[in-house]
């Protein structure tokens, strides 16, 4: 547990999960344990995790962000900003952590960037 496995071509590289710096910019193939035995600040003590990524809820038209949105949006001036274009090959990658017991979620702490990412057993 701790140890995120990155496949490189023909070999195969063990690194610590929480040296993620490293992961900066590369758009490699990587592997991680599904679970995982980390603190859990509900329980207050080190439990069994199921780790898995976070994907992108729909907006909340009640949340600040949303609403600014909606406001400089609407009327007959444009778009704010540029929009986004392209696909990004490698993009930010945020783990979040499922305690067992309580079955309560909560994020890991740094997140890092990542091309792929497969959740082995
Ligand atoms: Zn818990």
């Amino acid at each position: 547990m701790g140890i995120a496995i990155i496949m490189d071509s023909d070999q195969i590289f063990y690194y610590n999960i929480y040296d993620m710096d490293y992961f900066y910019n590369r758009g490699d193939y990587m592997k991680m344990p599904k679970e995982r035995r980390t603190y859990c600040p509900s329980c207050k003590k080190h439990t069994v995790h199921e780790v898995f990524e976070s994907k992108r809820r729909k907006a909340s038209e009640l949340k600040w962000g949303q609403r600014q949105f909606r406001r400089v949006t609407a009327g007959y001036r444009g778009y704010p900003r540029p929009l986004p274009s392209g696909n990004k090959p490698i993009k930010k990658l945020d783990l979040r952590l499922k305690c067992k017991e309580c079955g309560k979620a909560h994020i890991q702490k740094k997140s890092f960037r990542n091309g792929k990412i497969e959740f082995v057993a």
